[in-house]
């Protein structure tokens, strides 16, 4: 039996999907075998991952001047590599907004002069800093955010003024949840386990001309925007397999209606929490109403037994993964892309069932 998995990553993927990848398990499309068992240098991979490539342009409207990588390492990979190749001034500026911001920004920092120019942390990461007229630094390579905070449900509603300089994103938990504009950025990127497919790949994004030679000294060869955009992503062996599930995630994704159609529909299931969240006499929402994710909705009832009680009885119930993030406590319930509105309803009449029984109202 399928339950409803809320968890923030690895996370829910379309059930279409996984059924389309096991009935190709044994024999891809006539191969004869898995594509976990073929060549990438082969012409029958060789369509998978131009296929996913040319499906994630169309989905994104990716502009010509822009490269599309498929790499491993996870997002977290990224926070070293985007200072490694961006830093030509060894200075850029972070605006840490949530653990992966901050983790993000202490790496920069291992490169050259990270700055912190503006964080959310006084209030436990539950709000947006405005970001409208931020000192920005004169010789800033970059500046970085993290656009939707997957730990504590905050996202940007509107991009920060950089000034002019390069906007450097981690859209990991809201990749292609709705449309972007991605020539306001000069790099894109996001593990896709969140939002796309299997852990380990991560997808770059990335302007033309931020890809160069120039990188900081000492860099590793696989750390390098440009022997992977050189090669297609296909330097040395890409996470294969992934790829392919991700590519899948696209088709699915256009065949939805693409991100018009995808933000239509993650507005319509988080509607349904927040507007009970809102009401609730027991579950409250924990971030600025202005700032909610789309995609991670954290709750508390007030009470740590009763959070924990929670947990329990809807994991018992077939709602899977609700318990909060180690560093806040209380629950958060993700609903990507995936997650069916039946899953949101449910779970709303599920919890309205557990404040009656717990207070009586
Ligand atoms: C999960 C997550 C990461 C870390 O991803 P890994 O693939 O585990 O390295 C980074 N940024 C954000 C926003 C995330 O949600």
């Amino acid at each position: 039996m399928r339950v409803y998995n809320f968890s923030a990553g690895p996370a829910v993927l379309p059930e279409e999907v996984l059924k389309e990848a096991a009935a190709e398990m044994l024999d891809y499309q006539g191969s004869g075998m898995s594509v976990m068992e073929m060549s990438h240098r082969s012409k029958v991979y060789d369509k998978i991952i131009k296929d996913a490539e040319a499906d994630l342009r169309e989905l994104m409207q990716i502009p010509d001047n822009y490269k599309v990588l498929f790499l491993q390492g996870g997002a977290s990979s990224q926070f070293a590599m985007i200072p490694m190749n961006l830093m030509k001034n060894k200075v850029a500026d972070y605006i840490v907004t949530g653990q992966w911001a901050k983790k993000a920004y202490q790496e920069a920092a291992l490169y050259g002069k990270a700055n912190k120019i503006a964080s959310s942390e006084d209030e436990t990461f539950s709000y947006i800093p405005d970001c409208s007229d931020l000192p920005i630094s004169e010789d800033a390579d970059y500046v970085y955010i993290c656009e939707n905070n997957t730990i504590y449900g905050t996202k940007f509603k509107t991009l920060p003024n950089t000034k002019g300089k390069t906007l450097v994103a981690d859209v990991s938990s809201c990749f292609l949840s709705e449309p972007v504009d991605v020539t306001k950025y000069g790099l894109i990127y996001g593990g896709v386990q969140k939002n796309i497919g299997p852990a380990g790949v991560v997808i770059v994004i990335v302007r033309e001309d931020l890809i160069t030679e120039e990188v900081l000294p000492g860099t590793p060869t696989m750390f390098k925007y440009k022997i992977h955009a050189d090669n297609e992503s296909l330097y040395n062996t890409p996470p294969a397999y992934g790829i392919y599930i991700c590519g899948k995630v696209f088709k699915w994704l256009k065949k939805q209606g693409g991100l018009e159609a995808m933000k239509e529909h993650n507005e319509k299931k988080a509607k349904i929490l927040y507007d009970y969240l809102d009401e609730s006499s027991l579950f409250k929402g924990t971030v600025r109403k202005e700032d909610r994710s789309l995609m991670n909705v954290p709750f508390v009832t007030g009470s740590e037994e009763l959070d924990a009680e929670f947990v329990k009885e809807a994991a018992a119930a077939g709602f899977v993964n609700l318990k909060g993030h180690r560093s806040v406590g209380g629950m958060r319930a993700s609903i990507y892309n995936a997650m069916p509105i039946e899953g949101v309803e449910k779970l709303v009449a599920f919890m309205k069932d557990f404040e009656k029984n717990h207070t009586g109202a």
